[in-house]
C-alpha cells in the first residue's frame, strides 16, 4: 500500500498548509523552574471556557512541585513501569508516580504499556497472574481508590499480538491473563466500542475521543486499520473537539536501542496519512523509554518516558536518560495541547528546549513540537 508520488505531492502541500495555521498555536516559554509550552495569549478570548478571565487560572499540583496552569482537560500520561521478567515489585520511580498523581487532580490517567513483565516462555500462568495482582496493589488500586480513570494500552510485555509462522498468537497465556485481569477490574472509562476492549477499543470523555489500538507489535493489520478508519467516522470521534490515539510502538524510532525495525510500527508514514486524514490531533506512544515531545507534519507525537527499568537514551543525544511522568493541558479554545514533564528522580520539570530538535529515526525524522519545520 505505498502512496502513489501525486498522493505524496497532495500530502506534502496539504501538510504546508496546515503548518501555517498550527504554526501560532505552539509558543515556548521559558520559566525559573523551567520551559513549558503555552498559547499566546490572543487565543485565551473571554468567551473561552473555564475560569473567569481575571480570576487566577487554577493550577493543582502536587506540593512542592511545579504548578503548570491547568487546561479545559488534564491528562496524566505514564508508561512502561516494569522491570524484570517475572517481577511483581516496582521501581521506587513508579510508586513515587502513582502516589502523586491525584495531586495534579486529573481527569484521566493515560498509560502507554508495558505494565507487567510478561513475554517470556518461561512464565506459567500462576506467575502472569500474580504480575497482574502485583500491579492491581501498585498502580491500579491506587489511581481507583482516588477514583481516577485509567485508559491504557496493552504492551509487548502485557500481551504481545506476535504470530507464529502459522499465524498463531505465540504469547496466547500472557493475552488471556491479561484480558482476564482488565474484564475483572474494567476501569471506569465512557466507552464507545469495548467488543475488543482491552486490546482495540475506544472511548470519549470530556469532548475527546481516545482510540486505543494494538500496537504491541510492529504489525497493524488491515482489520485492525478498518476498524480504526470506521471508528474514526463514527459520530462520537467525529463530534469531539479533539482525537487522541493510544498505541504501545510508536510511529517512529526515537532511542538508542530502540531505533530499528520491530521497535517501531512498520509503514508508520502510511499510518500517520490516515491518523491525519481523520485529524487526531495526537498519537501516544510508549515502548522506547525516552521522553520527546515530537511532531511529524500535522500530526502531535508524544513519547512517553519509562517510569520502571531501562529508560534509554534518544539517539544523537547525549542527555543522561531519565524516568519521567507528563502532564497534558488541553486547550479547548486552540485546541492546543500543553505538557510538563517530571524527572521523577528529581521532581524538576524537562527543560524542553535542551532536548534535540529533531530526531533522525531510521523510519522517519520527528521534529521537537516547538520547531517550525514540516518535513
Ligand atoms: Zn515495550
Amino acid at each position: 500500500m505505498k502512496p502513489s508520488r501525486n498522493h505524496r505531492l497532495w500530502v506534502t502541500s496539504l501538510l504546508a498548509g496546515g503548518f501555517a495555521l498550527s504554526v501560532g498555536i505552539y509558543q515556548w516559554r521559558s520559566s525559573s523552574q523551567g520551559v513549558q509550552a503555552s498559547s499566546p495569549p490572543s487565543v485565551s478570548t473571554p468567551s473561552s471556557p473555564g475560569p473567569a478571565p481575571n480570576s487566577p487560572k487554577a493550577a493543582p499540583a502536587p506540593p512542592g512541585l511545579f504548578a503548570p496552569p491547568r487546561g479545559d482537560v488534564r491528562l496524566v500520561v505514564i508508561s512502561d513501569f516494569n522491570s524484570q521478567y517475572g517481577s511483581t515489585t516496582y521501581a521506587p520511580e513508579v510508586t513515587k508516580a502513582i502516589s502523586l498523581i491525584p495531586g495534579w487532580q486529573p481527569d484521566l490517567v493515560l498509560s502507554g504499556g508495558d505494565m507487567v513483565a510478561g513475554q517470556s516462555r518461561s512464565l506459567n500462568r500462576a506467575q502472569l497472574q500474580a504480575m497482574w495482582a502485583a500491579f492491581d496493589r501498585n498502580v491500579a488500586a491506587p489511581l481507583r481508590k482516588a477514583q481516577l480513570p485509567l485508559g491504557f494500552t496493552i504492551g509487548n510485555h502485557d500481551g504481545s499480538g506476535a504470530l507464529s509462522p502459522a499465524g498463531r498468537h505465540i504469547f496466547t497465556v500472557d493475552r488471556q491473563v491479561a484480558s482476564s485481569y482488565w474484564n475483572q477490574q474494567r476501569p471506569n472509562l465512557p466507552f464507545v466500542d469495548r467488543a475488543n476492549f482491552p486490546f482495540n477499543y475506544s472511548f470519549a470523555q470530556d469532548d475527546i475521543f481516545y482510540l486505543v489500538w494494538d500496537a504491541s507489535t510492529a504489525k497493524i493489520t488491515q482489520e485492525q486499520l478498518a476498524w480504526v478508519v470506521r471508528s474514526l467516522e463514527s459520530p462520537a470521534a467525529k463530534k469531539a473537539k479533539l482525537r487522541i490515539m493510544i498505541g504501545h510502538l510508536p510511529l517512529y524510532g526515537i532511542a538508542v536501542g530502540r531505533n530499528k525495525p520491530g521497535e517501531y510500527l512498520r509503514n508508520a508514514e502510511q499510518l500517520r496519512v490516515i491518523m491525519e486524514r481523520y485529524d487526531v490531533h495526537t498519537y501516544i506512544s510508549g515502548h522506547q523509554h525516552a521522553y520527546y515531545p515530537g511532531r511529524r507534519g500535522q500530526l502531535q507525537l508524544l513519547h512517553t518516558g519509562a517510569l520502571g527499568g531501562g529508560p534509554r537514551q534518544l539517539v544523537g543525544s547525549n542527555l543522561t536518560p531519565q524516568k519521567t511522568l507528563t502532564v497534558m493541558d488541553i486547550d479547548y479554545e486552540a485546541l492546543s495541547t500543553t505538557y510538563t514533564t517530571y524527572d521523577m528522580k528529581t521532581l524538576q520539570v524537562i527543560d524542553h528546549l535542551k532536548l534535540p530538535r529533531q530526531i533522525a529515526g531510521q523510519n522517519g525524522t520527528v521534529y521537537r513540537r516547538d520547531v517550525g519545520i514540516t518535513p
